[in-house]
């Protein structure tokens, strides 16, 4: 056949070279030893948390080597689009900080190695596509999906014929592909004068039986069978399909690294094969373990409807990014938690992110650890910082607590700052949708009695240490002499200043120190437990400290 005449029949329009496409993405001029590395995610409305990982991976390893990091967006699947989906990504990942140098930006692009939309790259596949027809690499088909499908032996229709298919698939796939191959010069006319459409199929005239050795980053040494599939490499309305857009794209744009998930590992022999008969030297690839969770003993995939799958609830739950980020690099690198102990300030970035550190299988997701670390990671934000994630949290998801924080920023950083600083501050949040009940009792018209009095004290002992409160209350006294005026109240009303005291002879009081603390507290704050109970005097004020342990007496 004349493939030459076959291309110019399949491309008429098609006028460009390969090589004056090379000429316009120029090699790029990095250090020695800088990586390419990119984030292809394709738009499909649906952000799951696990494109964290290959994100964090493409970055530290761009970034730490002094490379370039970029955005593609592999919008070839139409029928997978959904409106508004890659500016939800655009934005999600900007959310998350993931910087990239050069991609796909809300607007347009930003780099000279664009389009960085798939779907806007059609021209230059199908230069590339006329090229692997004039030498005979690729063919059209014109046979439809169901014609395809039908030629298919299934299970049913192998045992309707009483045959044994199962060992001889690759047999069947021969069969079927001799027959797309025998397409003459003829047909082809025929077929595109009736205006039928038609893919792109590579000539796959590999053997399986042959293996090719090849290194992953991360899976170490592999034997990878030669493809004899003749994949599609354009659909029918001239879209490439990853496999073919991946070849040229990470061509073209310079990528050193393919980092994606595991589930491309299969379709690996499908690319070398691409690579070669394009002539593109093949980029290195890291294959990342897909992430898994426990369930009962054994580990599955964490899926879409999993909890925890989707990147969107933690937004809205209000886990800072910082949090997530933390996370994702705990499970990334083995030795990224005793790095944080002994670095507990330092940026995330300053970890020296290491391949050799990476878990070779699946990471587990762990919602307990991750509430820890998000605790943690929230612990070390000082009260300015808490207030912007709560303020932003609330402004989109909680219009009344958003009201309240904005009347006086000032008074609910002041409650932020409750235990902040220090070697061992506390770890009361781990989302910001647990600050309105934290906070709730420093806003009266949030105060609400959450828990009772202890049981085995009399109403009137209650009462009476209350009244005595307010009596000697003073908010000019520091918390020493505060505290020394509630050990006076329970001298006063029977009870033990000293809680060793107590516990030598119980019998000689009605309870101690720690009993008077725990009415007061109950009457500020509504529950048994809380931060310091001076700190949230000195918040409240003296008015209303004295109103609220007022009402609470008058109840009793
Ligand atoms: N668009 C592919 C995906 O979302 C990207 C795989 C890759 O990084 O090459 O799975």
């Amino acid at each position: 056949m004349d493939f030459k005449y076959l291309a110019d029949l399949l491309f008429p329009d098609v006028t460009k070279t390969p090589e004056e496409i090379e000429a316009a993405f120029p090699r790029r001029v990095l250090p020695e030893g800088a990586k390419v590395t990119r984030l292809a995610p394709s738009p499909t409305g649906f952000i799951h948390f696990g494109t964290l990982f290959p994100a964090l991976v493409n970055e530290r390893l761009a970034h730490q080597s002094e490379g370039i990091f970029y955005l593609r967006v592999e919008d070839t699947d139409s029928k997978r689009e959904v409106e508004g989906a890659e500016e939800d990504l655009i934005n999600t990942l900007a959310y998350y900080r993931i910087e990239f140098d050069e991609g796909a930006v809300a607007l347009g692009d930003n780099g000279i190695y664009g389009p960085y939309r798939q779907s806007h790259r059609a021209d230059i596949y199908h230069v590339f596509a006329k090229q692997l027809v004039t030498e005979g690499k690729a063919y059209p088909c014109f046979s439809s999906e169901e014609e395809l499908e039908a030629l298919k032996v299934t299970d049913k229709k192998a045992e309707i014929q009483n045959k044994d298919w199962h060992s001889d698939e690759s047999a069947q796939r021969a069969e079927r592909q001799a027959a797309q191959r025998a397409i003459t010069i003829e047909e082809v006319k025929a077929h595109l004068e009736a205006g039928d459409p038609f893919v792109l199929r590579i000539l796959a005239l590999g053997d399986p039986e042959k293996k090719t050795p090849f290194t992953d980053l991360i899976k170490g040494s592999l034997q990878i069978p030669e493809n004899d599939e003749d994949f599609v490499l354009l659909k029918s309305d001239g879209i490439p399909t990853y496999h073919f857009a991946h070849a040229v794209d990470d061509h073209l744009m310079g990528t050193t690294h393919v980092i994606r998930g595991e589930e491309w590992l299969p379709s690996l022999a499908k690319h070398i094969q691409l690579f070669r008969y394009l002539n593109f030297r093949m980029p290195k690839y890291m294959h990342l373990a897909q992430l898994m969770k426990l369930e009962g003993n054994s580990k599955k995939k964490l899926s879409k409807r999993d909890k925890g799958a989707a990147l969107a609830d933690y937004k809205a739950e209000g886990y800072p990014p910082e949090s997530v980020i933390e996370y994702v690099m705990t499970l990334l690198n083995s030795n990224y938690e005793e790095w944080r102990r002994a670095n507990p300030d330092a940026d995330w970035k300053s970890f020296p992110f290491s391949i050799k550190k990476m878990n070779t299988s699946g990471a587990l997701f762990d919602l307990d650890k991750f509430t820890d670390v998000s605790k943690t990671t929230i612990s070390r934000m000082d009260a300015d910082k808490a207030y912007a994630g709560i303020s932003e949290w609330a402004k989109a998801y909680d219009a009344e607590f958003s009201a309240l924080l904005e009347r006086d920023p000032e008074y609910a950083k002041k409650i932020l700052a409750i235990g902040r600083g220090g070697k061992k501050p506390r770890k009361d949040l781990a989302k910001w949708n647990e600050a309105k009940d934290y906070m709730s009792f420093f806003y009266d018209e949030l105060f609400t009695q959450v828990d009772s009095y202890p049981e085995n004290f009399d109403a009137s002992d209650i009462k009476a240490a209350l009244n005595e409160y307010i009596a000697t209350f003073d908010p000019a006294l520091d918390n020493n002499l505060w505290f020394e005026n509630i050990k006076a109240i329970s001298e006063k009303l029977g009870f033990s200043p000293d809680v060793k005291a107590y516990k030598a002879s119980p019998e000689s009081f009605k309870g101690h120190v720690g009993d008077i603390s725990g009415f007061l507290r109950v009457a500020i704050t509504g529950r048994q437990n809380s931060p310091d109970l001076y700190e949230i005097t000195r918040i409240l004020g003296y008015e209303r400290t004295v109103a609220r342990v007022k009402a609470a007496a008058d109840k009793l």
